[in-house]
């Protein structure tokens, strides 16, 4: 049977909540899933991982080496450990840790690379990419022996696949390369989650008009459970920092339910979101183009709508 391997990407002592539909994507090919932790947290993992399709975690150690400090040892330690287990395919998170190891491995298994795939087919050893802002999808046929794959988060949705799971410690040896050592990590704002993890965004565009009018997205995004998200107009009129920004040079996301307030619709945008599952406008204007784009639309004032939308779900408890 073939064997997919998995990096079970980390921060802050969990796993990255993306992680579960990459499994779940190698688990729906239909070989075993090798899950491939640097971390050293095996055991406080293990029933996460084997609810979800996990049947082997491989523990990867090497000596003297921090691999948090070091993504040219994770990608090193996760090809070696893809060449000594037989994976025939190694996915990962394509979030910036997932693309920055991804892509030291491939390199060092000199394998076919690829990354904010959408779509992966694992007997016919094929990814779908989205090109040109979302206009195109491309089919790539990925040749050789074994794949790199970078998944977009939130492409597959995670589903229990109980399954028994045996943890397997693993010492590679790699190179204790000084060429690139992360010495802090300073997350952006700690108060808000990232948008590339989320399954409810609501986003504002320029008629937000001030940083303060985020507020009422941000108490209906509190009811939502939502993360608060904008568009570039937005954010380059310091409306809101760039980590919120959604598009083409902003963040890639794919919750299931996008609410965007005051948005045009402008191609970059939806570069950025365009494979939401349910896309939801406000906007002032009937013939605004984002009305084309969506499932449903709300032709109305933005200051109105929100926070008649916050009331009522209030309301619902
Ligand atoms: C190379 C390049 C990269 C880019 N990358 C990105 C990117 O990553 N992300 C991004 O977002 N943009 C990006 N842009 C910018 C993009 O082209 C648009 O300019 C931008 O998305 C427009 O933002 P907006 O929809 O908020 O504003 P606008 O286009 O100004 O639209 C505002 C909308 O709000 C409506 N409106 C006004 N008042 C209200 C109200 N009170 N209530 C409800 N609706 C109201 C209006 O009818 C209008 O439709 C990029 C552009 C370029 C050239």
């Amino acid at each position: 049977m073939s064997k997919t391997g998995v990096f079970i990407e980390t921060t802050d002592q969990e796993i990255k909540q993306s992680v579960f539909g990459v499994i779940s994507a190698a688990a729906a090919g239909g070989g075993e899933v090798t899950g491939f932790l640097l971390d050293g947290r095996a055991d406080k993992y293990k029933d996460q991982l084997a609810a979800c399709g996990v049947t082997e975690l491989v523990a990867l150690e090497a000596k003297d080496i921090d691999f948090s400090k070091s993504p040219q040892a994770t990608g090193e330690a996760l090809a070696k450990g893809a060449t000594d287990f037989g994976i025939s395919a190694l996915l990962g998170v394509s979030s910036p840790t997932g693309n920055d190891v991804l892509a030291r491995a491939a390199m060092a298994l000199k394998a076919p690379l690829a990354l904010d795939c959408m779509d992966v087919d694992f007997t016919a050893n094929t990814v779908k990419k989205s090109h040109f802002s979302g206009k195109a999808v491309a089919t790539l046929e990925m040749t050789g022996a074994l794949f790199v794959c970078g998944i977009r988060p939130n492409s597959f949705e995670a589903v229990e696949s109980p399954v028994t799971i045996k943890i397997t410690p693993h010492t590679v040896e790699v190179e204790n390369s000084d060429a690139i050592i992360v010495t802090e990590v300073q997350a952006a704002d700690s108060s808000r989650k990232d948008l590339t993890e989320a399954t409810v965004i609501i986003s504002g565009g320029r008629p937000m008009a001030s940083s303060d009018n985020f507020k009422i997205l941000d108490e209906c995004a509190r009811k939502l459970d939502a993360v608060v998200g904008a568009s570039r107009a937005a954010v380059d009129a310091g409306y809101a920092p760039h980590s919120m920004q959604v598009g083409q040079t902003g963040k890639i996301v794919s919750p299931k339910l996008y609410i965007g307030c005051g948005l045009s619709g402008s191609v970059q945008h939806f570069a950025g979101m365009k494979t939401s599952k349910v896309i939801v406008a406000i906007n002032t204007d009937k013939d605004a183009p984002i009305f084309t784009k969506s499932d449903y639309g709300i032709i109305g004032d933005l200051f109105e709508v929100v926070p008649a939308l916050t009331k009522e779900l209030e309301k619902q408890g």
